[in-house]
C-alpha cells in the first residue's frame, strides 16, 4: 500500500489528524494507497511555509525560476512512463494516452512557461518630461485547485505561470487522483527548488477549502474543476477582493454541416466525443448534424464507438478505460437512464461493461429535445447527444441554448460560413475542422457557466502579477 504524503516546506508529512482515505484504482476497484485527509491546520501550515518563502523566491531572477522549470521538466520526462502508469491506475485512463498527451503536457507547460517568461517584461513610456514604467509583480502566496480528468497536465498547468512570476503556491490536487501530484513533490524536492515554494495538500475540498480559498495571506485562486465548485470558491473569494479564476464545466456543442470533409469530421467526432473516457471539460458531448447526412452520419459514429476496445487501461489495445471512481460511474450511468425516460434511443451502448472496474460502454443517443436534462447537464463521461439541424440559425440557437459556454467545434468547407458560425457562438474556444489543437500562447477559458477569465499564454502571466506604474518627473529629456 502506498502512503501518499502532504509535501510542505520541502518536507513530505502526514496530515496533522492522522486521517488518511482510501484511493481506488477504478479499472480494477481496489484500493492501493492512502491519501492524506488534510484539515484546516494543514493548510494554515501550508501557507505559512508559502509566506516565509515568497520573500526570497519573489527576488530571485527569472533566469534563475527559469533553470528550475527546465530541471523539473527533464526530470518528467526522465520519469514519463512511471507518471503515465501512476495517472492511468489513478484515473483509470489508458496508460497510452497518458504516455500520449498527459505526461508531455506536463513537462510542456513547464517548458512553455519558462520561455514565455523569459519574453513578459516591463512595459515604458518616455515623453519629454516623464518616463513611465509599467512592472509585473509578483502577488505572494496563491491558491491553485485542480481536477481529476487531467491530473497532472492541469495541476502544473497552473502551478507554472504561478510559480514562474514569483508567486509560492499552496497547490490542491483531486483526492480521487492525487498520486502523480505526490510524485510531482519528489521531483521539484529533488530538483532543489527551495522549500516553501511549492507546497501540496491532499484530501477533500470541503475540508480544505474555505482556508485555501479564504484565508487572509492567500492573494489569488487558481481553480478548474465544476461549475458548482466554482460557484462556492468565487463566493468565498469575493469576500476579500481575491482575484479568482474559474475553469469549469462544459456542455460543448460540435456542429457538422454536410459541406464538410465527411470522413475527417466522423473521425474526430469519435474522438472529441469519446477521449478519456469523455472526462475532458471540452468534449463535444452535443452533436448536431445538417440533416441530409444526419442517417449516415449517426450510423457511421455508432458504428464506430461500437468497435472502441474497452478495458484493461495497461493494454496498448484499449481505447476506453474506466471511469474515474464508483460515484462518478453511478452518475454517468443514472443521466443514460434519464435520458431514456426523455425519449431517447440509443444508438450505441447504453450501459456498464459487466465485471471489475468502472467500465461504461461509448453511448450515442438520438430523438432527445434540446431542452431536456441529459442535453442540458454536464455528464462528463462517453456519453454524446445526436440531434439533426436544418439550417445555420437553428444550429447556432441550438449550440447557444445551455447555461454553458466553453468550446464549440464546426465542420464545413466554407470558410465564410466557418467565420460566421463561430462569431455567433457563445463560447471562450471555438475549433473549426479540428479538436482540441492547442496553442499553449491562446488564450484558454469559458464563458457563462463555464468560466471566468483566461488561462493560457499572457493571460495566466497576468492573472498572477500585479501590475504597477511608475511615473518619474525627469527635467529636458
Ligand atoms: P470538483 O469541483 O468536484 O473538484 C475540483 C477540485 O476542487 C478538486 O481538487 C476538489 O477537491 C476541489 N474542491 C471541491 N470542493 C471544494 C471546496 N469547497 N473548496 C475548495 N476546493 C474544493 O470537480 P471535479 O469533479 O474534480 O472535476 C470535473 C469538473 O471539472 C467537470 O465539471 C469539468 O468540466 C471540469 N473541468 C473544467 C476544465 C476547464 O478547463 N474548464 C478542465 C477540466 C475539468
Amino acid at each position: 500500500m502506498i502512503q501518499i504524503e502532504n509535501y510542505i516546506d520541502g518536507k513530505l508529512v502526514a496530515p496533522l489528524s492522522g486521517k488518511y482515505l482510501d484511493n481506488i484504482n477504478p479499472a480494477t476497484e481496489e484500493v492501493y494507497s492512502q491519501v492524506p485527509a488534510s484539515q484546516k491546520e494543514d493548510v494554515l501550515n501550508a501557507i505559512a511555509a508559502a509566506k516565509k518563502a515568497f520573500p526570497a523566491w519573489s527576488k530571485t531572477s527569472v533566469e534563475q525560476r527559469i533553470e528550475y522549470f527546465y530541471k523539473i521538466a527533464a526530470m518528467i520526462r526522465d520519469k514519463h512512463e512511471e507518471l503515465a502508469l501512476a495517472e492511468s491506475r489513478d484515473n483509470g485512463k489508458p496508460v497510452k494516452l497518458a504516455m500520449r498527451v498527459d505526461i508531455p503536457r506536463a513537462w510542456q507547460n513547464l517548458e512553455f512557461y519558462a520561455k514565455a517568461m523569459s519574453q513578459f517584461h516591463a512595459e515604458s513610456y518616455v515623453s519629454n518630461s516623464s518616463i513611465n514604467y509599467t512592472t509585473y509583480n509578483p502577488l505572494g502566496v496563491v491558491t491553485c485547485i485542480s481536477p481529476w480528468n487531467l491530473p497532472l497536465y492541469l495541476f502544473t498547468w497552473k502551478i507554472a505561470p504561478a510559480l514562474i512570476t514569483g508567486n509560492t503556491v499552496v497547490a490542491k490536487p483531486s483526492e480521487v487522483t492525487p498520486m502523480t501530484a505526490y510524485l510531482f513533490s519528489q521531483i521539484v524536492k529533488e530538483a532543489g527548488l527551495p522549500d516553501g515554494v511549492l507546497n501540496i495538500l491532499h484530501g477533500l475540498g470541503p475540508d480544505m477549502g474555505d482556508t485555501l480559498v479564504g484565508h487572509e495571506d492567500i492573494k489569488a485562486v487558481s481553480f478548474t474543476g465544476s461549475t458548482a465548485t466554482g460557484k462556492y470558491i468565487a463566493n468565498k473569494a469575493a469576500e476579500s477582493f481575491k482575484k479568482v479564476s474559474l475553469e469549469m464545466g462544459g456542455k460543448n456543442p460540435n456542429i457538422v454541416f454536410d459541406d464538410c470533409d465527411y470522413e475527417k469530421a466522423l473521425k474526430t467526432t469519435i474522438h472529441s466525443s469519446f477521449a478519456n473516457q469523455g472526462q475532458i471539460c471540452l468534449c463535444g458531448s452535443r452533436i448536431y448534424v445538417q440533416k441530409s447526412i444526419y442517417d449516415k452520419f449517426k450510423n457511421d459514429l455508432a458504428e464506430a464507438a461500437n468497435k472502441l476496445k474497452i478495458g484493461d487501461p495497461t493494454d496498448s489495445k484499449t481505447a476506453q478505460g474506466a471511469v474515474v471512481s464508483k460515484s462518478h460511474y453511478e452518475k454517468i450511468l443514472s443521466y443514460i437512464e434519464i435520458a431514456k425516460k426523455e425519449g431517447g434511443t440509443i444508438l450505441s451502448g447504453g450501459e456498464a461493461v459487466e465485471g471489475k472496474g468502472y467500465f461504461i460502454k461509448p453511448t450515442l443517443i438520438e430523438n432527445l429535445d434540446i431542452n431536456c436534462q441529459s442535453n442540458q447537464d454536464e455528464i462528463f463521461g462517453p456519453v454524446a447527444t445526436i440531434t439533426p439541424f436544418e439550417t445555420e440559425s437553428d444550429v447556432i440557437a441550438m449550440a447557444n441554448g445551455t447555461r454553458y459556454g466553453l468550446s464549440a467545434t464546426v465542420w464545413t468547407g466554407d470558410v465564410n460560413k466557418a467565420h460566421r458560425v463561430a462569431s455567433e457562438i457563445d463560447a471562450g474556444i471555438v475549433w473549426v475542422n479540428c479538436w482540441l489543437n492547442r496553442d499553449l500562447r491562446t488564450p484558454f477559458g469559458g464563458v457563462k457557466n463555464s468560466g471566468l477569465g483566461r488561462e493560457g499564454g499572457k493571460d495566466a502571466l497576468h492573472f498572477f502579477t500585479e501590475v504597477k506604474n511608475t511615473c518619474i518627473q525627469v527635467e529636458n529629456l
